[in-house]
Formats: structure tokens, C-alpha cells, sequence
């Protein structure tokens, strides 16, 4: 277990442990996933007042109209991200909390994240460089375009509703990568999906709906 993780009270723990049964029961098979969940302690990506609904299967308010994924989607993602191998180099747009990158920083080599929002970004920084994390990057812009410098990416994570998918996300997609995107706008039911980039041209398969946050053009 990460040193940074050990001491948090027996009590943090075992709701963790329920929560990660929870996930189970759900359909979350991904060992790596699950257990890199039950390390890590989500109640410190949320609000104070909040901390004691951490471990509760639910989407959480982190300001600025936004929110912390519901812990079963992004295990989810993260399964669909890695169920053919673990990538290498993964681009996530909307770092929001820091949470789903905290949990690719665990598993890849290098994870590169996107925020629109400063206070976010300057928040999530500070509470993954604090857990030790040293193997992910920030930036503060509109996710929309991607990340040029450091593409291709194995994988690209995005957890904002795209109204589509952007192009410049699939461009920055090496071959043989995948993309897992929700898309749609945030009446209808959004569609999570799994877009593979091969050298003949891109496949696309459904994971489930969902609801998340919109993606905003900055
Ligand atoms: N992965 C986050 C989920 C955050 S919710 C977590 O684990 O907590 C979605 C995030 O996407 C929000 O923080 C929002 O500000 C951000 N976002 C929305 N549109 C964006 C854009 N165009 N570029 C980058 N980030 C964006």
C-alpha cells in the first residue's frame, strides 16, 4: 500500500472495503481497479462537510457546478481504459477533483490531465503532488483540443458529456489506442463510449448511458 495512504482511521477503511463490494456486486471485475480503489482515499478529494458521504456510490459536489464521478463509473472507464493492456501514456480532459487521475497515476506510466477551470486545477495539483504522485502533468485550457506537445496517447479519458466527439481527440490517438468518451448534451441520456483508432480508421463500441457534467468550450 502507498505510505501516503496508510493511518487513516480503521473506520475510513472498512466503509472503503464496502464501497469496493459495492463496486463488485455492480459488475467491476478489474482487480487492479478495484484494488487500487479501496487505496485510495477519496474523502480527501471532496469537501470537508462532505467527507462522511466519500465512500457512498454517488457522483459528489466539488464547486464551481462541478462534480466528483460516481465511484462505480469511474471504475467503469478505468476498466474500459485498460481491459486489452495496460496503456502507457494517458491524456484525461477534466481533472476536476484529481480522483480519476490519482487512480491512472497508480496504474500507468504517465498520465497527462486537462482542466478548464483554475481553482481546480491548482487544487487537484497540490492533492496528487501531496499523495506523492509524481508521474502526472497539468494543464489549465479547454481539453476540447486535447494536449498536442505530448501526443500520441495510448488512451484519452474524458469525463465531461462532449455534445460530440472532438476530432482533435481521435488525431491525438496513436494507433491501436482507444478513447472512452460520454457523449451527448445533458438532457438526453448521454452514451458512454469506447472509440478504438486502428490504421484503418476508428471503431466504436457502447459502454452504458450515463450523466455526466457538460463539456465546455473555454
Ligand atoms: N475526472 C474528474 C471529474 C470532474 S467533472 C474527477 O475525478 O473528479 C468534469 C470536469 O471537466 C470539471 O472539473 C470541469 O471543469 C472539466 N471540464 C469541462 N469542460 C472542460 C474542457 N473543455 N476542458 C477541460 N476541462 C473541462
Amino acid at each position: 500500500m502507498n505510505k501516503n495512504i496508510q493511518g487513516i482511521g480503521m473506520t475510513s477503511q472498512r466503509t472503503r472495503d464496502r464501497l469496493i463490494e459495492r463496486l463488485r456486486v455492480k459488475g467491476i471485475r478489474n482487480v487492479t481497479v478495484l484494488e487500487v480503489m479501496r487505496s485510495l482515499p477519496r474523502h480527501l478529494f471532496i469537501d470537508e462537510a462532505l467527507a462522511t458521504r466519500a465512500y457512498e456510490d454517488d457522483a459528489l459536489p466539488i464547486g464551481h457546478k462541478q462534480t466528483i464521478s460516481q465511484p462505480y463509473i469511474v471504475a467503469r472507464m478505468t476498466e474500459a481504459l485498460i481491459s486489452e493492456g495496460i496503456p502507457s501514456k494517458v491524456l484525461e480532459i477534466g481533472t476536476g477533483s484529481g480522483y480519476q487521475a490519482a487512480l491512472l497515476a497508480h496504474i500507468v506510466e504517465k498520465v497527462y490531465t486537462v482542466e478548464l477551470i483554475k481553482p481546480l486545477y491548482q487544487q487537484a495539483r497540490k492533492l496528487l503532488i501531496s499523495l506523492g504522485l509524481r508521474n502526472v502533468q497539468y494543464k489549465l485550457s479547454d481539453g476540447t483540443w486535447g494536449w498536442e506537445n505530448y501526443a500520441p496517447y495510448d488512451a484519452i479519458i474524458v469525463t465531461a458529456a462532449a455534445p460530440e466527439i472532438p476530432n482533435s481527440l481521435i488525431n491525438q490517438l496513436a494507433i491501436g489506442g482507444r478513447l472512452i468518451i460520454p457523449v451527448g448534451t445533458q438532457d438526453d441520456v448521454q452514451q458512454l463510449l469506447t472509440l478504438k483508432r486502428t490504421s484503418e480508421g476508428v471503431t466504436q463500441e457502447k459502454i452504458e448511458d450515463v450523466s455526466f457534467v457538460p463539456l465546455v468550450r473555454g
